[in-house]
């Protein structure tokens, strides 16, 4: 490619839009231009390593089992009213209808459409497992999209679904996926960390998140400094530590906490810690109102309460609401509520003599107790586990990290197969539900997360096996023949060795050739100067490591061509 073809429209400022290094880097390197907020189109040195990732995703598909298809974008209705995903979806999903006013969404992800086609074609247990994948566009109608291509609405997604005879054979695919996901973003160069994770809106339970590492990164894991434990915090969950109270129990008072709206303000009025104050919040559910408990100095689990709630989307009730189901807002408390669901976390039992709402304006009641004067209707793990906690499994104690995630897998077990009816005869002639998993890369986000690991203040650092470009030849200027005959002799030989590279003739300064080769990343930069001119030498940067070497010219091409075999 000559980068006087090459449209790479790059920016010497950075767009203030961008937030993050991956996203200034992506725009900046004229990769991606935004059509509408989180929908980007992808220029073509973007579109080449989406299809280096995509083709790296392939053969670890293929390798294990996996069979490319592609499947339609637009989705009916009924399938997912059938799934029962159509009212859980939310607002996320991106629903249109056709001329004749029927429904259908565009897809956010596949396992209907797929189950509903295997259901067609498979009858026997000879035939399974079965694996099939494409890697195709999905859309999510995302609350907030951000960061590039890092969360879209529209966005590219290889997408696998395993179905197989039992749950043994669903572990033997689930095992074959998390070693493949492994490989593939080995390959592309990510430093990241398999970690335990929530099923959210996907649902069955066993799921793995592949998390890049990086301090951008909208995810928190958290790890165990002595073990192997390693969740994302959305799921990450320890036993209840907190000692059994057995001092006397005090009588319920109503006390007037005048001007306290937060936990800490009711705390430091009554002169105790917020760990003594259960927090009330009222939630919607499909049919009436949620009061949801947790202790004062602990955070709700979003995940973990949507999961309870069978929400997708956790919304508060409004004032209005409240104060129709007898609520008072900003003093709600658990006790003689009637007619709301009570949900708490378990931990809040064993607080004793708690502080809580006293369902009148300007008033708390102290001396509450769980059991005497308050049940809940469900006791569940609910809390936000935090860096510093006790490993749930070892003694070790928990730190954080922050990750992007890139990949999930999960196992489905028959949740689809069930609702949608795909079964197959087992040996005895027996109808039988077939078991599956599901497994996701966002090809996008993949790509943003490499350039966020690998970046400097110059521009992105590929690594070899994703780079745009393999290399890029530099003539320093055109003033003199020399070095532009120099340079389109190396360019055909290095064409001939089938290197990847970018012949920089454009008319412009050393300089603004430097700068570009260096904001685009190529991993191999080659200069034709007057070393080439005076000693038949070019001189090659690595751009990772800032090596120069310099090499007699006809040796340059073989010399790469090692380099880079080497690299991926
Ligand atoms: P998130 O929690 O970040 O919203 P998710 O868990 O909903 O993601 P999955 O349903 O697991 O996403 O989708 C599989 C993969 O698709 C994710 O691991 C991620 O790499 C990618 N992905 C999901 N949502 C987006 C998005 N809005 N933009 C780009 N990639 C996405
Ligand atoms: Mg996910």
């Amino acid at each position: 490619m000559r980068a006087s073809n090459l449209y790479a429209p790059t920016l010497r400022e950075i767009p203030a839009e961008a937030e993050i290094v991956s996203h200034q880097l992506m725009l900046r390197a004229g990769m991606i231009n935004k059509v509408a907020a989180g929908m980007y189109a992808y220029l073509p040195l973007a579109w080449r390593t989406m299809k280096k990732i995509m083709d790296i995703i392939r053969e670890e598909m293929d390798a294990v089992g996996g069979q490319e298809l592609s499947l339609p974008i637009v989705q009916p209705a009924e399938i997912w009213q059938k799934s029962g995903r159509w009212s859980v979806y939310g607002a996320e999903m991106w629903r249109i209808r056709d001329r004749h006013n029927r429904e259908f969404c565009l897809g956010p992800t596949h396992e209907e459409i797929i189950t509903m086609q295997i259901k067609q074609g498979i009858r026997s247990y000879k035939q399974l497992p079965q694996r099939p994948y494409q890697i195709a566009t999905k859309f999510r109608d995302e609350r907030r999209p951000r960061f590039g291509l890092m969360r879209g609405r529209e966005f590219m997604m290889k997408d696998m679904y395993s179905f197989d005879r039992n749950e043994e054979g669903l572990e033997t695919s689930y095992q074959l996926l998390y070693q493949a996901y492994g490989n593939i973003f080995s390959r592309c160069g990510l430093n990241f960390r398999p970690v335990e994770a929530a099923s959210g809106a996907i649902g069955g339970s066993g799921s793995h998140e592949f998390m890049a590492l990086a301090e951008s990164g909208e995810a928190e894991i958290l790890f165990c400094n002595q073990c192997d434990y390693a969740a994302s915090v959305e799921i990450a969950s320890v036993p209840v530590r907190a000692e059994k109270y057995s001092g006397p129990l005090a009588q319920v008072e109503i006390v007037a906490t005048p001007n306290c709206q937060t936990v800490e303000e009711v705390a430091a009025f009554l002169g105790q810690p917020t760990s003594q104050v259960v927090k009330s919040m009222c939630y919607h559910l499909e049919d009436g109102l949620a009061l949801v408990l947790i202790r004062g100095d602990r955070q709700i689990n979003e995940e973990k309460l949507s999961a309870v709630l069978g929400m997708g989307e956790l919304n508060f009730a409004t004032d209005e609401e409240m104060r129709a189901a007898g609520l008072v807002p900003g003093y709600i408390g658990p006790v003689g509520v009637k007619n709301i669901k009570i949900i708490a976390d378990n931990e809040v039992p064993l607080v004793a003599n708690q502080i809580t709402g006293a369902g009148q304006e300007g008033y708390h009641k102290t001396g509450v107790n769980y059991g005497r004067d308050y049940q809940a209707d469900i006791l569940t793990d609910l809390r936000i586990v935090e860096a510093g906690e006790q490993c749930p499994h070892c003694s070790g104690t928990l730190q954080s990290a922050r990750g992007i995630e890139v990949g999930q897998v999960f196992k489905l077990h028959t949740k689809y197969s069930d609702a949608l009816g795909c079964s197959y005869l087992d040996e005895n002639g027996k109808e039988q539900p077939m078991v599956m998993g599901c497994y996701g890369i966002g090809v996008g986000r993949t790509m943003a997360a490499v350039i966020e690991q690998n970046n400097d203040e110059y521009g992105i650092i590929w690594p070899v096996a994703v780079a745009p470009y393999e290399a890029v030849i530099v003539p320093v200027n055109d003033k003199d023949p020399v070095f532009t005959e120099k340079s389109e002799e190396l360019y055909q030989a290095m064409l001939k060795a089938k290197i990847e590279v970018v012949l920089d003739d454009r008319k412009e300064r050393g300089g603004v050739k430097f700068n570009d080769a260096d904001l685009i990343g190529y991993p191999f930069r080659v200069t034709v100067g007057n070393k080439t001119k005076n000693d038949g030498l070019v001189e090659i940067k690595i751009r990772a490591t800032g090596e120069v070497i310099d090499l007699p010219i006809e040796e340059a091409a073989a010399f790469l061509k090692e380099k880079i075999a080497a690299a991926k």
